[in-house]
C-alpha cells in the first residue's frame, strides 16, 4: 500500500524529479491555479522573464546561445515562447539594455565586486541568524552608520529589502490615535505597510496639494499625521512637490515620509535624493531606501531618520526582527557604493548628463517624454499595442526596453519605459534614439 503510494508519487521520473502530491484537494488546487494563470495569460498581464547570461550592465548577453539567434533569445526575453516562425529571424550580436535600475552602473563596477568578495572571505556567506540574536557584525554597525551620514540623519537601520522596510515602518510607528496621509501612486510596498497598520488612513490624488490639504484639514483630529510619498515615481519619471508638501506638513504640523528607491545615489547636487533636489533636507523625517538600484544593485534596504524612531524599529518592525541579517557580500556592495558616492558625484553627473542627451534627443525627434531631468524616461504612446509592437521592433535592433500598459499604468497611457546609466555611453544614447526614431516612422507613432 505504502509503495503502491510512493510509485504514483514518483510516478515519472527518479531522484530529482518533481513530485507532485496526490489527493483530492492538492488536485483541486493544481485545477484552480491553472484556470487562474489561464485568466492571467488571457488578460495579457502575463509577466515573463528575461534570463540574462552576463553580468548586468548597458551591454548584456542572453541564455540560451546568447546574442544570435532570435528563436533563442527571442524565447529568453519572453517573446513568442510559442511562436516558432520567428526562430530564423536574427537579433543583433549585443543587446544595448535601456531598462535596468542600475543608474549608476555600480552593479558591476570592479570596486564594488571587490569590496563583496572581501566580505564574503572575511564575514562568510552569512549569519544564519536575525540581527538581535546573532546576526550583527561590524560590517552592518558600519553600513547603517554610513547610511545615516549619507544622508546627514542620525541613525539608519538595515532591512532584507525597501519592501521590507516600507512594510516594516508604519505598524511599529502609527497606532490607531494616528493618521497616515499616502499618495494614490504610491509603490506596492508602501501600500501594503499601510494596510498593515491600525492608523486611519487617507489616500490623497496624485500629487496633488488640494487634496492633501484637505485631508490634512480632516485628519487635524487624531494624535500624529504621517504623509507618505514617493520621491521619484517610478512609472511616470515625475518627482513629488516635496517644498509644497513640507509646507503644508509644517503647516498641519505633520511628520513626512518618503521612499527613495528612485532618487538615492543621484538626485541632488550630490546625489543625496529628492530632498536635497529639492531643499528640504531638513524637512523630511523618515527616509526609506534601497540597496538594490543605484547603490550597488545587490539587495537590501533600510530606514534613516531620528535615533529614537531607529531604536523603535529595532525593537518592533517585523521584517526586521524576523527575518535574516543581510549577507556580508551584499553589505559590502552597498558599502563600497556609498563610498564611491561620498568620495565624488561625478558618476551622478555622468548620468545626469546622459539622461539630458536623451531627453533632449528624443524630444528633438518629436516624442514626448514624460517627468523632467529622471533618468526614468517614459516614451509616451498611448495605444497599449503600439508600445507592445515597438518594443519588440526596439528588440530586433538590439535594444531593450519595456512596454508598460493598462493595467500597470492607466487606460490610454501605454509607453515604454527607458531607464538611463551613467555606464552608458553617448553612442548607446544615439543608437536607442536612433533606433526609436526608425521604429516610431515605421509604426506611425512619429510622421
Ligand atoms: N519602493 C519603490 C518605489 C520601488 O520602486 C521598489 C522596487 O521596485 C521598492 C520600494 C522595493 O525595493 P526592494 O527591491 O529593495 O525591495
Amino acid at each position: 500500500m505504502w509503495r503502491g503510494a510512493a510509485v504514483r508519487v514518483l510516478r515519472g521520473g527518479g531522484a530529482g524529479s518533481p513530485r507532485a502530491a496526490s489527493g483530492e484537494a492538492a488536485a483541486q488546487l493544481r485545477r484552480r491555479l491553472e484556470s487562474e494563470l489561464e485568466d492571467i495569460r488571457g488578460a495579457g498581464t502575463w509577466k515573463s522573464e528575461r534570463v540574462i547570461a552576463s553580468r548586468q550592465g548597458p551591454h548584456l548577453r542572453l541564455a540560451g546561445g546568447g546574442a544570435g539567434a532570435y528563436g533563442a533569445a527571442g524565447r529568453a526575453l519572453g517573446l513568442f515562447p510559442r511562436c516558432d516562425a520567428r526562430a530564423s529571424l536574427s537579433l543583433p550580436a549585443g543587446i544595448l539594455n535601456f531598462c535596468a535600475n542600475n543608474y549608476l552602473g555600480l552593479s558591476s563596477h570592479p570596486e564594488v565586486i571587490r569590496a563583496a568578495v572581501e566580505a564574503l572571505e572575511k564575514f562568510g556567506a552569512g549569519l544564519s541568524s536575525v540581527r538581535f540574536i546573532c546576526g550583527t557584525q561590524s560590517i552592518h554597525k558600519d553600513l547603517e552608520e554610513k547610511i545615516a551620514r549619507f544622508h546627514q540623519r542620525e541613525d539608519a537601520i538595515l532591512y532584507a529589502s525597501c519592501f521590507d522596510a516600507n512594510a516594516g515602518i508604519f505598524e511599529a510607528l502609527l497606532t490607531p490615535e494616528d493618521a497616515v496621509l499616502s499618495d494614490e501612486l504610491n509603490h506596492a510596498s508602501i501600500i501594503d505597510g499601510i494596510r498593515l497598520c491600525k492608523a486611519n488612513k487617507y489616500r490623497y490624488k496624485h500629487m496633488d496639494m488640494q487634496d492633501l490639504e484637505a485631508k490634512l484639514q480632516d485628519a487635524q483630529k487624531h494624535r500624529l499625521r504621517l504623509v507618505a510619498t514617493d520621491g521619484a515615481f517610478s512609472m511616470d519619471g515625475d518627482i513629488a512637490p516635496l517644498r509644497e508638501i513640507c509646507q503644508l506638513a509644517q503647516k498641519y504640523d505633520a511628520l513626512v515620509f518618503i521612499d527613495e528607491c528612485h532618487a538615492t545615489g543621484f538626485l541632488g547636487p550630490n546625489g543625496r535624493g529628492t530632498d536635497e533636489l529639492l531643499g528640504v533636507m531638513d524637512k523630511v523625517t523618515i527616509i526609506n531606501s534601497t540597496l538594490g538600484k543605484a547603490l550597488g544593485g545587490a539587495a537590501g534596504g533600510y530606514t534613516t531618520g531620528p535615533k529614537p524612531l531607529i531604536d523603535l524599529l529595532r525593537q518592533r518592525s517585523r521584517p526586521y526582527l524576523f527575518s535574516n541579517s543581510l549577507p556580508p557580500a551584499v553589505v559590502g556592495c552597498a558599502s563600497k557604493a556609498l563610498d564611491l558616492l561620498l568620495e565624488s558625484n561625478a558618476i551622478a553627473q555622468s548620468m545626469a548628463a546622459k539622461t539630458q542627451r536623451f531627453r533632449s534627443k528624443m524630444t528633438a525627434a518629436g516624442f514626448t517624454i514624460s517627468g523632467k531631468d529622471h533618468p526614468i524616461c517614459p516614451v509616451m504612446l498611448g495605444d497599449a499595442r503600439l508600445a507592445a509592437v515597438m518594443a519588440e521592433d526596439m528588440l530586433n535592433r538590439g535594444i531593450y526596453v519595456i512596454g508598460f500598459s493598462y493595467p500597470v499604468v492607466p487606460k490610454g497611457k501605454a509607453r515604454i519605459r527607458v531607464q538611463i546609466s551613467a555606464v552608458h555611453s553617448d553612442e548607446d544614447i544615439d543608437r536607442c534614439v536612433e533606433a526609436f526614431t526608425e521604429v516610431g516612422r515605421k509604426h506611425g507613432a512619429l510622421p
